[in-house]
């Protein structure tokens, strides 16, 4: 079967993995002209580390813990590594065996009894079995297939940006201020340093293709403030990789409706204050693909199991993201990683990762 899967960031390659893995034939396409890796340090535990541990991944990723001192399995901070190495890692592992198309995006999807047609911004028309949305929070295949990104995006009241520094001086530092926090990250042994800001402030129109445009917002939220503010807002004009977006949360009935089905943030955002987006991805992913798998290409069958498993899971991550920013508002100090401890008990006993095959009769 032919899946064509939007988005190549964590969840679309991580989906790609486990289909190839099953035998299916994924295509990726992605609308950045290449691997988008920007981004902070995204955290992994439970599932998520027992889903790299399948894929093989585990060890590399630990060699790239950006707090290798703090590892303890189980623990809030068992591996966390920059969102770039993460998705390095799964390109590596899947571009050998996956079609990427990079710099392209689906422009129209027409779903028929078996199969659908894409047209793409560029490229030329194809039919895919199957369509998965994993093209982030302001998924296109949602507003496509399930409507309008105000029907299903909560806005949380708060914004972050990330991006590189130009060497490790002063990191470790929190500078916390009314409605904004300023976080100096060491990311890598290796010299590298990311920044990490946050405000409150409502709902904010943009372009979200416009870098410069995100630039000036946070310089003007920032400016004025004192101590290391100043020099980050310098180093952020030069940042190359540099993101910001909304604190979102995305809430959805159905992830799937005939053909197309979503994951990671276009179906389920649980915000960055969640600090779970990428083991959400992940975890969708690995599910996505078993279900397919063992419903033999049923996508009916597939999609109801994997909403069956994923739901409870994405219920108690959205109440974490929920959460991470009602701390913000409170002035508690964010950088402190909250006493998940029942959280982690709760999360373990909701989602268990099942031994996909590919033949129904062997599960
Ligand atoms: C550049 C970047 C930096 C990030 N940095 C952080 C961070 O510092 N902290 C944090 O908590 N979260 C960050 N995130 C979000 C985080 O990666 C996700 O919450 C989480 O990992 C879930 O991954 P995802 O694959 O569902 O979504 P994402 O990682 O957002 O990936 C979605 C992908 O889809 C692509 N895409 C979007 N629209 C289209 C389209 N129409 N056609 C084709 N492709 C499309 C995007 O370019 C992106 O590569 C970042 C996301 C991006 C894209």
């Amino acid at each position: 079967m032919d899946v064509l899967i939007s988005g190549a960031g964590v969840a679309g390659p991580a989906l790609a993995y486990w289909l190839r893995h099953h035998g299916f034939t994924p295509t990726v396409v992605e609308r950045a002209s290449r691997m988008r890796t920007g981004g902070s340090g995204v955290g992994f535990r439970g599932e998520a580390l027992d889903v790299l541990d399948r894929m093989a991944l585990l060890e590399r990723a630990h060699a790239l813990n950006t707090h290798p001192g703090d590892a303890r399995d189980g623990g809030p901070c068992a591996l966390e590594i920059l969102r770039g190495d993460l998705i390095g890692l799964l390109y590596e592992a899947t571009r050998r065996e996956v079609e990427y198309v990079l710099g392209d995006s689906i422009a129209t999807l027409e779903q028929d009894t078996d199969g659908v047609r894409v047209t793409f911004e560029r490229g030329r028309p194809r039919r895919f079995d199957l369509v998965a949305g994993a093209d982030g929070l302001h998924s296109r295949t949602r507003s496509q297939v399930f409507g309008p990104r105000e029907r299903f995006v909560r806005h949380l009241g708060l914004y972050t940006a990330a991006f590189g520094l130009s060497s490790q001086r002063d990191t470790g530092l929190f500078h916390s201020m009314p409605g904004k926090a300023a976080d100096l990250l060491r990311a890598r042994d290796d010299g590298e340093a990311r920044a990490v800001l946050h405000f409150a402030s409502g709902s904010l129109t943009y372009d979200r293709d416009d870098v410069a445009q995100h630039k000036r917002i946070v310089a003007e939220r920032f400016a004025g403030e004192g101590g290391r503010i100043p020099h980050l807002l310098e180093e952020m004009s030069r940042a190359e990789d540099f993101f910001f977006d909304v604190n979102a949360q995305v809430e959805m009935d159905r992830w799937s409706s005939g053909r197309v089905v979503l994951l990671g943030d276009a179906g389920y955002c649980a915000a960055p204050a969640s600090g779970h987006g990428a083991s959400q991805a992940l975890i969708g992913a690995y599910i996505l693909a078993g279900e397919l798998a063992v419903a033999d290409g049923d996508h009916t069958l597939a999609f109801a199991a994997y909403e069956r498993e994923m739901r409870g899971f994405v219920a108690e991550h959205q109440q974490l993201g929920r959460e991470g920013a009602d701390r913000f508002f409170l002035g508690a100090p964010i950088r402190e990683a909250p006493d998940t401890t029942a959280a982690e008990a709760t999360l373990a006993r909701i989602v268990r990762l099942r031994n996909y095959v590919s033949s129904p009769a062997a599960t």
